[in-house]
């Protein structure tokens, strides 16, 4: 039986159950404190093949586990509980649309913000296009943040954890109160890093140009998607710093994210970028990334997992 949103079936301590059924305390250090680290994974609908596909399940593991060792909690889960337990909530539902799928591993019980356990997880699928408006825009007005984005020295943007989200939050709801969709973070230095929930691309020339890994952002596997299909397609992308400046001399640019998939920007601080529509790579890309999630391109079958029986 297919389950209405609200009545959802999620994957609980190692129950599938009704999510209102799911309760955590709220003095649990998760609810107090914001300690978790999590994955959003989308989850592509193949209407020919009726096939439900998981995204680079392992890269999601993979930086799940990264994030719970840098905030030093004890993880019990290993990858193939993971994979488990997203495959069984998702059949449980019988979801035949895309979604995205939020697995969370949270401190529960009544320690504090020091507590290294114990250490719980939740598995929700979220059908897609019900979460943040930026998300589900064809074009973006961005600002330049006047929050910068938190860097290695403080809480490090590599870690997926809750609390890290607070900061993405200030610059989203800066631009939402003067008028834009979304910003751009600067780093401590005042070079490009990324976007509140999405990492950068710029397009100069011909070639596509993303911040490097140490300039203060999330490793993101989109971002890594898009450097790869590029490649494969023989355009040829760099890694380099990025000036603001740049931001508003740029040929093309776009955000993107497993939330925000691929999605131009047409503006930054109301600087047109190009000429304010979306850009013919930006718009290619964007394509070959939708095929690639649905199990269409040959190249990158590797990266995707069926949920249902073939
Ligand atoms: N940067 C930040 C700050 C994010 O929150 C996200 C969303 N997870 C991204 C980049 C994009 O990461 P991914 O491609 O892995 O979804």
């Amino acid at each position: 039986m297919k389950y209405t949103v609200e009545n959802r079936r999620i994957w609980f301590k190692g129950e599938i159950i009704n999510v209102n059924d799911a309760k955590i305390n709220v003095l649990a250090p998760t609810a107090q404190f914001g300690l978790n680290v999590f994955e959003g994974i989308p989850c592509y609908w193949n209407e020919e093949e009726a096939q439900l596909y998981a995204f680079r399940l392992d890269e999601h593991y993979d930086r799940l586990l990264r994030s719970a060792k840098l905030i030093q909690i004890d993880c019990k889960y290993t990858k193939d509980d993971f994979t488990k337990a997203l495959i069984d909530v998702v059949r449980a539902n019988e979801y035949d649309e895309n979604l995205s799928v939020r697995q969370t591993l949270f401190v529960d019980g009544f320690g504090s913000w020091g507590s290294a356990d114990p250490v719980e997880m939740f598995v929700a699928p979220i059908p897609r296009g019900r979460t943040s408006a930026e998300y589900n825009k064809k074009g973006l007005n961005c600002c330049v943040t006047s929050w910068r984005r938190i860097s290695d020295e403080t809480l490090s943007p590599r870690i997926k954890c809750g609390a890290n989200y607070m900061n993405s939050r200030v610059g989203q709801r800066e631009a939402l109160r003067n008028g834009y969709d979304t910003c751009i973070f600067l780093n401590e230095l005042g070079k490009v890093a990324e976007g509140p929930g999405s990492c950068f691309f710029m397009v100069k020339d011909g070639v596509i140009i993303t911040p490097k890994l140490t300039d203060s952002v999330l490793e993101s596997i989109t971002r890594d998607t898009v450097i790869q299909i590029a490649k494969s397609e023989n355009i040829p992308v760099v890694e380099r710093t990025i000036d603001r400046t740049e931001l508003y001399t740029c040929d093309e640019a776009f955000l993107c994210g497993s939330a925000m998939e691929i999605t131009p920007v047409l503006s930054v601080d109301k600087y047109l970028v190009g000429k304010g529509e979306v850009g013919v790579l930006t718009k290619r890309l964007h394509l070959l990334y939708l095929d690639v999630v649905r199990g269409k391109n040959k190249k990158f079958k590797n990266w995707i997992t069926p949920v249902y029986r073939l």
